[in-house]
């Protein structure tokens, strides 16, 4: 049987303190700095050494805080989230942090990142007495922690996460300690820093630490487990087999923010190899090259250096608007390219112009920029785009839609170009990618362009049944 647990989907950041008395404050600026992961709903839950306290709301993160609800934060303890999910989950319900009591003390469980046998486990709970208040994966792990035998919480975390299969960063709180978590494969990134009076840090980005001064110690490593103590030793636990690295690819295409550096490779240097390498694959006469702002930027850059060409802004992006992909109705989200990107005349009337983005999704962006850069006068427009045709979708975190609504699920390359209507169309090669990634030291889960999934799921018939 074909299934697939979509409600539980989501794309989200995490950012966690130990150790600090303004430990609400400063996860509430780590979850600025984390807020192109998620911007439905923002939460945060602290430790006072006996109690947690929670907010959590729909919206962006500055939306989602007065300084009271804030100052009700108390604690030297906390972990927080942004949550980003697919429509018809839209509910504040839904929203991360969870908070729960366990006969172990009461835990709180922010997560990244999404499981794949959720739904058959959960089935299982639930038939056994479990009472569900949420639809989302993380619950499946809360309960299995609550039922866990094993004296301390460590041990049940590692007892709960040995049942589920999937992606996670996780991050657990406890009365005396955040506990990080990272997936045997490592799909999702997940970093630890320190602040300058000594106080630990995690965060899906380092870019997370930037914004609050603290430095990059390093990422946690694929399957392990960091228990961090107020006023303790770090402990570094390995509670599961070992697996091969499997770092998501898409955080360099798209996700990650440029200035983060992930697994050592910096976002920014990978997205702009990208572009050198796609420039290699796919060279244009060029009279300018443009990127699709903000995600296109730094691989127009390393387009337009290998071409040879000027780099101009040739479409503005109002930073007013969401990123149209968020839009649940398609209606809206054609209206939303123009409400978000204007053409600058003056810069593409007349020219050979190569447009460059990271990815197609459904291709209804893509085509109507082509349109607008035809419209103010262009002679020709080609369309180059940083990474491979996205043919499948992610199971682990990323909100990608159903394989019907992916376009180069169906399409062949020709017949991409003619939706487009543009002259020219130039992926990025499978190979292209990994190498200006640097891929040659560790693996990535490339599945979204290669159907190659690393980790079993079970999949719902709309997917795709050969997938
Ligand atoms: P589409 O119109 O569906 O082809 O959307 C393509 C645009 O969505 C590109 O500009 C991408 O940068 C962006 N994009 C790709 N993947 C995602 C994602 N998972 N979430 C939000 N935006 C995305």
């Amino acid at each position: 049987m074909w299934y697939y647990n979509a409600p539980g989907r989501a794309m989200c950041g995490v950012f966690g303190i130990v150790g600090h008395p303004e430990a609400a404050n400063l996860t509430y600026l780590g979850l600025h700095a984390l807020q192109h992961r998620g911007q439905e709903s923002a939460g945060i839950v602290t430790c006072d050494g006996a109690r947690l306290h929670q907010h959590r709301a729909m919206g962006l993160v500055h939306d989602s805080f007065t300084p009271e609800a804030l100052g009700r934060l108390q604690g030297r303890l906390a972990i927080g989230h942004v949550r980003y999910s697919t429509a018809g989950t839209s509910e504040l319900r839904n929203a991360q942090p969870l908070a729960v009591a366990t006969s172990a003390g009461p835990v709180g469980v922010a997560h990244n990142g999404n499981l794949t046998n959720a739904q058959e486990l959960r089935a299982h709970l639930e038939s056994t007495g479990s009472i569900f208040q949420t639809d989302s994966d993380t619950e499946v792990i809360v309960h299995l922690i609550a039922r866990s035998t094993a004296q301390d919480l460590p041990d049940r975390i590692a007892g709960a996460l040995r049942q589920v299969r999937g992606a996670y960063s996780l991050l657990f709180l406890t009365k005396s300690a955040v506990i990080a978590v990272r997936d045997p494969h490592g799909v999702r990134p997940l970093c630890v820093g320190r602040l300058p009076d000594g106080a630990t840090v995690v965060a899906s980005e380092p870019t997370a630490f930037d914004l609050i001064g603290a430095d990059h110690e390093r990422d946690l490593a694929p399957g392990e487990m960091l228990v961090l103590g107020d006023g303790e030793e770090r402990r570094s636990l390995a509670p599961f087999p070992a697996a091969p690295e499997k770092l998501c690819v898409f955080e360099y295409v798209y996700f990650a923010r440029p200035d983060s550096t992930i697994a050592g490779r910096n976002v920014y240097a990978a997205r702009r190899e990208l572009g050198r390498q796609l420039a290699r694959e796919h060279p244009a006469r060029a009279g300018v090259v443009v990127p699709v702002p903000d995600s296109g930027v730094p691989a127009a850059m390393g387009v337009a250096e290998v071409l040879g060409a000027p780099f101009e802004l040739g479409l503005i992006r109002s930073h007013y608007v969401g990123r149209t992909f968020i839009e649940p109705q398609q209606s809206i989200r054609h209206f939303g390219v123009k409400l978000k990107l204007a053409p600058v005349r003056d810069v593409l009337a007349g020219k050979d112009v190569v447009v460059v983005d990271d990815s197609i999704v459904r291709g209804t962006t893509s085509r109507k920029i082509v349109k607008m850069i035809r419209d103010v006068g262009a002679s020709s427009v080609h369309v180059r785009i940083s990474s491979p045709p996205t043919r499948w979708p992610c199971f682990y975190g990323i909100d990608t839609p159903t394989r019907r609504e992916l376009i180069a699920a169906s399409h062949s390359l020709d017949e991409i170009a003619r939706y487009l209507t543009c002259d020219s169309l130039g992926y990025l090669s499978l190979e292209g990618m990994l190498k200006a990634v640097g891929a040659s030291a560790r693996g990535h889960c490339h599945a979204c362009f290669s159907g190659e999934y690393p980790i079993d799921f079970v999949m719902q018939a709309e997917e795709g049944g050969e997938g």
